[in-house]
C-alpha cells in the first residue's frame, strides 16, 4: 500500500483525498487542513484523520474541540508520498520541508514547471515520471490540451496549434470572486501562459493561446485550430482517433449538449460524487478540417480533470506500474467512462 497525504483540503485536495481513498494500492495517511470548518468536520465523518498546518492551526481546532492527529509535519513523516494541494506558490515553499523529510511529492498547476522539474500527463508522459522524486500535475487547461493533442500528433503529428480559452471565472464557491457581468481578458497581452504550459509537457508541439474569463462557475470551453503534418488527417480519422482517446468524451449537439450547462448537466445525472467529470469533452460536430486545418470545440471540468492525473501520478513517483496498468487501475476506480 502507498501512504498518501493530501496537503490542503481545498477544490483538488478534497476531490484528491476521496479518490486516492478509493484505490485499493493506497491508503489515505491523513489530510492537512488549516481550519475548524465544515470541511473538515465532513472529512473526520469520512473517516479521514485530520492534521493541522501548524502549531497555531493546531491550537485553533482543539480550541474548537475537533480531534486533530498532529501537525503538518507529523503526517509528512507518516506518509510515502505528498499530494501539495495548496494554493498557488505555498506548494513551492512547502517542498523544503518534503525535502528535508526525504518525501516524494506531486504538486499541482498553479506550482511554476521548476518546482517539479516535470509537468505530468498521464497518457503522454507517465514512462519519463517513473521514480522521480517530485512532479507536478499541470493545470485543468494544459491537462485537457495536453490529452487531446497528444493523441492527434501520434496519430497525424501536430505542425502548430492555436487555442482560445474561455475560462470560467471562479469555481463554484468562491462567491466573492467576479466577474459578474463583464468578459475579461485575462491576459490583455498575447500569448496567453497555457500555450507555453502545453510545451512543458509536449515541448515539441508549438502551442500559441488567448484566455479570457466569463462569467460562470462551470467549466472552461477551449476553440481549437490544429495544423496537422499529415495532409491526408479527414475528419472521420479525427473523430477515431479522439473516440480512442482516454479520457476524452465525443459528444454531440443533436444530442442535446449545446452549451457547457448542458454538459454538467449530464455529470450531473452520472451520479458520481459531487457531479465530477473527469475528462474532457470534445463536440464531433466541431471537428472540421477546413483549408487544411483541424478545427473543434472542447470543454473541460475544471475541478475534476486533475484528479485521475494526481491518482496516476502519486503510482508514477511509487514505481512498479506500467502507465496502462495505472491507467485502467484509475479509470475503474473513479468510474471514467473510458
Ligand atoms: P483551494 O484554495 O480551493 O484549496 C487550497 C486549500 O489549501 C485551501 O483549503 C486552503 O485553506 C489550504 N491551505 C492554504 N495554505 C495552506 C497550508 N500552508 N497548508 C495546508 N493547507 C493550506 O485551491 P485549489 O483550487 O484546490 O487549487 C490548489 C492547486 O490546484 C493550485 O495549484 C491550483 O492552481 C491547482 N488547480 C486548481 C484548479 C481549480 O479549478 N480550482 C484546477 C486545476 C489545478
Amino acid at each position: 500500500m502507498i501512504r498518501v497525504a493530501v496537503n490542503g483540503y481545498g477544490v483538488i485536495g478534497r476531490r484528491t483525498a476521496d479518490a486516492v481513498a478509493a484505490q485499493s494500492d493506497m491508503k489515505l495517511a491523513g489530510i492537512v487542513k488549516t481550519k475548524p470548518d465544515y470541511k473538515a468536520r465532513l472529512a473526520l465523518e469520512k473517516g479521514y484523520s485530520i492534521y493541522a498546518s501548524d502549531n497555531q492551526s493546531f491550537d485553533t481546532f482543539r480550541g474548537a474541540g475537533m480531534n486533530v492527529s498532529g501537525v503538518a509535519r507529523d503526517l509528512i513523516k507518516e506518509s510515502d508520498i505528498i499530494v501539495d494541494a495548496c494554493p498557488d506558490g505555498v506548494g513551492a515553499r512547502n517542498k523544503t520541508t518534503y525535502e528535508e523529510l526525504g518525501r516524494k511529492a506531486v504538486f499541482q498547476g498553479g506550482e511554476e514547471h521548476r518546482v517539479a522539474d516535470f509537468s505530468f500527463v498521464a497518457q503522454c508522459n507517465f514512462d519519463q515520471a517513473i521514480g522521480r522524486k517530485y512532479v507536478r500535475v499541470v493545470s485543468c487547461n494544459t491537462t485537457g490540451l495536453c490529452r487531446v493533442l497528444h493523441a492527434l500528433d501520434r496519430a497525424f503529428g501536430v505542425k502548430r496549434a492555436r487555442v482560445v480559452l474561455a475560462r470560467r471565472a471562479a469555481d463554484p464557491e468562491e462567491s466573492s470572486k467576479g466577474p459578474i457581468d463583464a468578459v475579461v481578458l485575462d491576459p490583455i497581452t498575447v500569448p496567453s501562459h497555457h500555450g507555453e504550459d502545453v510545451m512543458t509537457v509536449l515541448p515539441h508541439v508549438e502551442v500559441i493561446s488567448m484566455a479570457f474569463k466569463v462569467p460562470t462557475t462551470h467549466m472552461h470551453l477551449h476553440s481549437l485550430i490544429v495544423s496537422l503534418k499529415d495532409s491526408e488527417a479527414s475528419e472521420g480519422r479525427v473523430e477515431e482517433v479522439i473516440g480512442d482517446t482516454t479520457r476524452v468524451l465525443l459528444i454531440e449537439g443533436k444530442e442535446g449538449f449545446k452549451s457547457t450547462s448542458s454538459v454538467m448537466d449530464y455529470a450531473r445525472e452520472l451520479k458520481r460524487g459531487r457531479s465530477d467529470l473527469f475528462e474532457s469533452v470534445v463536440w464531433r460536430d466541431s471537428i472540421k478540417m477546413l483549408d487544411g486545418e483541424l478545427y473543434m470545440f472542447m470543454g473541460v471540468h475544471q475541478e475534476a480533470i486533475v484528479v485521475p492525473e494526481n491518482v496516476d501520478a502519486i503510482r508514477a513517483l511509487a514505481g512498479g506500474y506500467t502507465s496502462s496498468e495505472s491507467i485502467a487501475l484509475t479509470n475503474s476506480s473513479l468510474g471514467i467512462l473510458k
